[in-house]
């Protein structure tokens, strides 16, 4: 059994409850207990202080792509959305793995210098499992998949072989994910749901995300069904003539998935979604950074969350986004619905987070028996006691320390 203890100047539990003067009891990794640190004898223990600090619960980014990382600042933000799958496809074949892994190296850095501990990951590839596993960060890795296959029985051979690769670790675990309604058939999708259900492993897509994915799923035209016939990936019945929801229902995922649903970006839904959502159990992951890089409208993040529908943050990829910082998500989205409070956007970027991508109860907070995944930032002299989620969410925050499990892996 390994004890020791961490204390700080404010420490954050969760979007409730703040301690000034804090202290966190830590065992084989997880929160033992909480309180105020003149109720601990800390005179013969295992001790970091973080006197000037306040410490919170790490951030999880429920919606990245970390094998893109290597496209940083390569697309000219706001161009059409099948403009950039074009973009995005040309690169991805033309790049070496060697750039590829180089750039999700600079991503798994950056997502923990930022403060995330945890991240959900959507990757064709094994890289992005490897570089978590080694930087001793705690994942969910979504294995993509997608294609027009009627039938898919050879596409789920080779993601189940990609899915063992990636054993499971105490911290890093496998999920799946169709790409889209759109890229991916009703056959491929029903498949997936049927093997998320076998394995026991959440399941993520991209839902509602654009207009001409409505335009495609309902009418089986428009600029996404030009791109798909360029591609050579399209044939005729790809689409159910329906709507998106109801075409990602029809496969079961909504109904089926274990855990529910993690629906990302849902910035189009359709009349009755989101009580079909609240149904169904989904979540949402939002990219607030994202969509503002595509000059996007804002979806109806108050709607859902009134609803009851969990709505997490993600980053997306850095192919459209400028960084991958949770911090910078919580501001964009605070200035797009000012309503928000920076408590809630904080308990949408670690506690939700947690709900999105089925971690164990407690993950996202410091309550008693959580993991201790969690980041120390210096706050010097700048102390807003009635507030710290303002300064968690600051732009120049000094992030110090990011433990992850009761581990130390960033900082000192
Ligand atoms: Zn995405």
């Amino acid at each position: 059994m390994r004890d020791r203890f961490v204390t700080a100047k404010l420490l954050v539990i969760d979007s409730d409850t703040v301690i000034k003067n804090g202290a966190v009891h830590i065992r084989d990794g997880k929160v033992a207990c909480t309180g105020l640190e003149k109720n601990f004898d800390l005179s013969r223990v295992k001790l970091q202080r973080f006197d000037t600090h306040i410490l919170h619960p790490g951030f999880i980014n429920v919606h990245c792509h970390l094998d893109l990382s290597f496209l940083a600042g390569a697309i000219t933000p706001g161009i059409p959305f099948t403009d950039w799958i074009r973009e995005l496809r040309k690169r991805k074949f033309s790049v070496t793995p060697e750039a590829m892994e180089a750039g999700i190296g600079n991503g798994v850095r950056r997502l923990l210098e930022t403060g995330t501990t945890c991240v959900g990951d959507v990757t064709t590839s094994t890289s992005a499992y490897k570089a978590l596993v080694d930087a001793g960060m705690r994942a969910v890795i979504f294995h993509e998949i997608l294609g027009a296959d009627t039938d898919p029985k050879e596409k789920i051979v080779a993601l189940e072989k990609r899915i063992d690769a990636c054993q499971p670790t105490d911290l890093v675990t496998n999920g799946v994910s169709p790409h889209a309604v759109y890229s991916t058939s009703h056959e491929l999708m029903e498949a997936v749901v049927h093997l998320a259900i076998s394995k026991d492993m959440p399941m993520t897509t991209h839902l509602c995300e654009t207009k001409e994915e409505e335009e495609f799923a309902r009418w089986e035209r428009g600029p996404l069904r030009d791109t798909l016939v360029d591609f050579s990936v399209y044939r005729n019945g790809l689409s159910r003539k329906e709507t998106p929801l109801e075409s990602v229902d029809r496969s079961g995922a909504l109904s089926m998935a274990p855990g529910g649903l993690l629906a990302v970006h849902m910035n189009h839904p359709n009349l009755g979604d989101t009580e079909k959502l609240k149904l169904s159990g989904a979540k949402i992951a939002h990219c607030p950074g994202s969509n503002r890089w595509f000059d996007r409208a804002v979806p109806p993040v108050l709607s859902y969350i009134k609803h009851g529908v969990p709505v997490a943050l993600g980053s997306d990829s850095l192919a459209s986004n400028t960084d991958l910082d949770m911090a910078a998500e919580m501001r964009e989205l605070k200035s797009a619905i000012p309503e928000l409070a920076s408590s809630e956007l904080f308990k949408m970027a670690t506690e939700t987070g947690a709900v999105a991508l089925n971690l164990p109860k407690e993950t996202g907070t410091l309550r008693n028996g959580a993991p201790f995944d969690a980041v120390a930032i210096d706050i010097g002299e700048k102390l807003k006691p009635d507030n710290p989620f303002e300064s968690i969410m600051e732009k120049d925050r000094a992030v110090r320390c990011v433990f992850i499990n009761g581990e130390k892996r960033y900082g000192g």
